[in-house]
C-alpha cells in the first residue's frame, strides 16, 4: 500500500516555466509581425529567445520525467536531458551577456578581455557540470520521483555567478554603455539574483526560466519594438526604415507615397488638436483599407509615408488616386479646409536604390512650390522628374557643403571670366568674373545654382570664395599683363550686411594687388531692399576707391533719378535693351537719350551681350565706352584672360 507521501510524491510546480515559455513564444510571434530592424543585437535577441524556448521546453520535460519516474525514467536519456539543458543555459547566458555588451560595441575595443572572461566562466561552468554528471550527483532517484534539487541548485548558482560577472563588467564599462541599459542592468540583475536565490531554496517549484525570458522581453521592448503611434495606429518612422531596407535588399519593387498636411506640421499645440487627431486616425484607417499592400507610417503630426508594395505601376496609380480621394474628403470635411500634398514616387527599379532620396525630394517640392498658395497637390512623379529633382538636390547639398567648409580654394567653385573691350583704347582693359559650380566634373551655370544658393543662405560664402579666387588670379595676371580691373558680381544678401565692405577690403588686402583692380557689380533690384545698408556699403567701398557697376540696367524699374543718387561709376546696359533697340526705333531713341544723360553726369557706360558685327557697330555708334559679348570672347577660365590683355 503506497504511503500518502508517494501520492503527493515529488511533484514540482512548473506553472512559472509554462508562463515563461508562453511569453517567449508570444514575443517571437510579435516580432515576426512587426518586423523590427534586423540589427546585430536583434539577432542576439532572436537567438536568445529561441534558446530560451528550447531550454524551457527541456526543463518542462525534465520535470515531467522527474515527477513520473515510473513511466518515463531512463538513466542515460535523463542525464542527457540535464546535460542539454545545462549547455543551452550556458548559451543563453552568453547571448544575454553579449547583447548587453553589443549595445556599446562601437566604443568597445577590448573585445579580447571580454572573450577571456567568457572562457574563464565557461571553463568553470562546464567543469562543474562534468564533475556533477560524473559524480552522478545531479539528481537522486527516489521511489516517489527524481530529486533534481542539486541540478537546479547548480545551474542557479552558475546563473547568479554569471549575473554578477555581467554586472561588474557593465559597471566597469559604464561610460560606453547607454544609460537606459545601465538602469536596466541595475534593476534586472539584482532581481535575477534574487529569483535564482529563491530557486535554490525552493525545492518544489521551478521558475528559473523567468530569469532569462524576462530580460529578453525587456530588451525587445526597449530597443526593438516598433512603437505604434497611439493616435493613428500607424507605425513609426523607425519601422519604416527597416521595411524600406528589407524591400531594397530583397529587390522588391515598391512605390512611396508622401502625404503631408503643411498646416498641421506644428499642430501639437493647436486648440482643436483632439478633433484633428481623431480625423487623422480616420484618414489613416481609410487609407489602410484600400489594400493590404499599403503600409502607412507616421513621420510627425502632419506627415505620413506610405509604402505601396506592388510591381504594377497601374496598381500604384490606382491606389494613389484612392488615397487622393480620401484626402479630398478630409479637405472637404475639415473646418479649416486643410490642404494636402500627395507625392508618389516614380516607377522603375532603378530608383529603388535611391528610394530614401524621394522623401528629401518631396520635402523640397513642398517647400519650394505650390503649397504656398494653399492648394491641394497630387503629384505622381516619374523618372525625369526624379532626375530634375535629383540635380537640384545635388546642387543644394554641394552648396551647403561648400558653405560649411568655407575653403577659399574649394575646387567646386570655378572662376570663369569674360574680357571687356574698351572702345576708346581699342583693347581689352577689364573683365567680368563669372562663377561656375563643378559637380562630378560637370560645370553648372549660375542661373541654375545661384537661386538655390540664395534660398539656402549660401550665396555669401560663394561671393567670398569668388573674391579670393579673383584676387589670386588678378595678382598673378597683373605681374605680366596690363589691364585695369576685374569685376565680381554680388548679390543682395551680401550688401544687406553692414560690414560687407570691411570683409571685401580685408580679402583684397590679403593679396598683393592694387584694390582698384577689383570692382563690384550690383543690380538695380538690390536697391529695393534694405536700401540703407546697401547704400552704406556702397559709400564705404567708394571711399576706398572701389568702383561699382550698376548691372542689368534696363531690366528693372530704371528710375533714372534714383540711379544718379546711387554711388556707382559704371552703368551696364542689359543685353535685352540692346536687342530691343535694334528692332524698335523708340527703344533706340531712349537708349541714345540715356547714354547722353549718363555721359553728361560723369558715368561710364557699358553694353553687354554683343554677339555679332552689326551689334558691335551699333554699340560703338551709340557711344558706349565698353563692350562685352560673345562677339569678342566667351567666358572661359580666368587664367585664360592673358590671351586678351597686352603684355606689360
Ligand atoms: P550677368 O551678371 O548679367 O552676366 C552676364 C551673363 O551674360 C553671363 O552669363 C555671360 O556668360 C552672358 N553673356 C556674355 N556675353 C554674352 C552674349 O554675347 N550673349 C549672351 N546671350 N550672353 C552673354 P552667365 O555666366 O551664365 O551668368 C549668368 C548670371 O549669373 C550673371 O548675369 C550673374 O547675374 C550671375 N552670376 C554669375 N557669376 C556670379 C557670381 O560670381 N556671383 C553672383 N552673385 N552672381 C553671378
Ligand atoms: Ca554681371
Ligand atoms: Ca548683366
Amino acid at each position: 500500500m503506497p504511503r500518502i507521501g508517494m501520492h503527493i510524491g515529488l511533484r514540482y510546480d512548473i506553472i512559472g516555466e509554462y508562463a515563461s515559455l508562453l511569453l517567449a513564444l508570444l514575443l517571437l510571434i510579435f516580432m515576426s509581425l512587426t518586423k523590427p530592424k534586423k540589427s546585430k543585437s536583434f539577432k542576439f535577441l532572436v537567438m536568445g529567445l529561441l534558446a530560451s524556448i528550447v531550454a524551457t521546453t527541456l526543463q518542462i520535460i525534465i520535470v515531467e520525467v522527474a515527477s513520473n519516474v515510473t513511466s518515463y525514467y531512463n538513466r542515460e536519456s535523463f542525464t542527457v536531458l540535464l546535460a542539454m539543458f545545462l549547455c543551452i543555459y550556458a548559451v543563453i547566458q552568453v547571448l544575454i551577456f553579449n547583447y548587453i555588451n553589443l549595445l556599446s560595441e562601437r566604443r568597445l575595443k577590448k573585445r579580447s578581455v571580454i572573450i577571456m572572461l567568457y572562457i574563464v566562466v565557461a571553463l568553470f561552468y562546464f567543469s562543474g557540470s562534468v564533475f556533477q554528471i560524473v559524480m552522478k550527483s545531479l539528481y537522486y532517484v527516489r521511489t516517489d520521483g527524481i530529486d533534481i534539487t542539486q541540478f537546479t541548485r547548480f545551474y542557479s548558482l552558475m546563473g547568479i555567478f554569471c549575473a554578477i560577472v555581467c554586472f561588474i563588467v557593465v559597471m566597469i564599462r559604464r561610460r560606453s554603455i547607454a544609460r537606459i541599459v545601465i538602469r536596466g542592468v541595475f534593476i534586472v540583475v539584482p532581481l535575477v539574483v534574487l529569483v535564482l536565490f529563491l530557486q535554490i531554496l525552493d525545492k518544489r517549484s521551478i521558475f528559473s526560466a523567468s530569469t532569462y525570458v524576462i530580460p529578453l522581453v525587456a530588451f525587445y521592448l526597449l530597443f526593438h519594438s516598433n512603437p505604434y503611434d497611439e493616435e493613428t495606429g500607424c507605425q513609426s518612422i523607425g519601422s519604416l526604415e527597416s521595411r524600406f531596407l528589407t524591400n531594397i535588399r530583397t529587390n522588391r519593387i515598391f512605390y512611396l507615397a508622401y502625404i503631408d498636411f503643411p498646416q498641421l506640421t506644428d499642430s501639437g499645440l493647436s486648440p482643436n488638436y483632439e478633433v484633428l487627431a481623431i480625423e487623422m486616425a480616420r484618414v489613416c484607417r481609410e487609407i489602410e483599407r484600400i489594400s493590404r499592400k499599403i503600409h502607412l507610417y507616421r513621420i510627425n503630426f502632419g506627415t505620413f509615408m506610405a509604402l505601396i508594395e506592388t510591381k504594377e505601376r497601374s496598381d500604384a496609380q490606382n491606389y494613389s488616386e484612392q488615397i487622393r480621394d480620401i484626402l479630398d474628403g478630409f479637405h472637404e470635411r475639415s473646418e479649416d479646409h486643410i490642404h494636402y500634398f500627395l507625392g508618389v514616387s516614380g516607377d522603375s527599379r532603378r530608383f529603388i536604390a535611391v528610394g530614401n532620396k524621394w522623401t528629401q525630394l518631396f520635402m523640397m517640392y513642398i517647400r519650394d512650390t505650390k503649397l504656398i498658395d494653399g492648394e491641394n497637390v497630387y503629384y505622381f512623379a516619374n523618372g525625369s522628374d526624379f532626375r530634375a529633382f535629383d540635380e537640384i538636390y545635388k546642387i543644394e547639398q554641394t552648396l551647403i557643403d561648400i558653405r560649411i567648409k568655407m575653403d577659399a580654394d574649394d575646387e567646386r567653385i570655378v572662376c570663369y571670366a569674360q574680357p571687356i573691350y574698351s572702345v576708346n583704347q581699342d583693347e581689352f582693359r577689364s573683365a567680368e568674373a563669372l562663377m561656375r559650380l563643378s559637380i562630378d566634373g560637370k560645370l553648372i551655370p549660375p542661373d541654375m545654382f545661384i537661386p538655390i544658393a540664395e534660398k539656402n543662405n549660401c550665396i555669401h560664402a560663394l561671393t567670398v570664395i569668388m573674391m579670393h579666387k579673383v584676387c589670386k588670379a588678378v595678382e598673378k595676371l597683373a605681374m605680366e599683363y596690363d589691364f585695369d580691373a576685374v569685376t565680381i558680381n554680388c548679390s543682395t544678401t551680401d550688401f544687406t550686411d553692414k560690414t560687407f565692405y570691411k570683409e571685401i577690403l580685408d580679402i583684397i588686402h590679403e593679396y598683393r594687388i592694387d584694390k582698384k583692380m577689383i570692382r563690384l557689380e550690383l543690380t538695380e533690384s538690390m536697391m529695393a531692399e534694405n536700401y540703407e545698408s546697401v547704400k552704406h556699403n556702397m559709400n564705404m567701398l567708394n571711399r576706398e576707391g572701389i568702383h561699382l557697376y550698376m548691372d542689368d540696367f534696363g531690366t528693372g524699374y530704371s528710375n533714372l533719378e534714383r540711379v544718379v543718387d546711387v554711388p556707382v561709376q559704371t552703368i551696364k546696359f542689359d543685353k535685352s535693351l540692346l536687342y530691343k533697340s535694334i528692332k524698335d526705333d523708340r527703344v533706340d531713341d531712349i537708349i541714345s537719350y540715356m547714354i547722353e544723360f549718363f555721359k553728361k553726369n560723369g558715368f561710364v557706360t557699358l553694353i553687354e551681350g554683343v554677339e555679332d558685327e552689326s551689334q558691335k557697330k551699333y554699340s560703338i555708334e551709340r557711344g558706349f565706352d565698353y563692350i562685352q559679348g560673345y562677339h569678342y570672347a566667351k567666358p572661359a577660365p580666368i587664367e585664360n584672360l592673358g590671351k586678351y590683355f597686352k603684355h606689360k
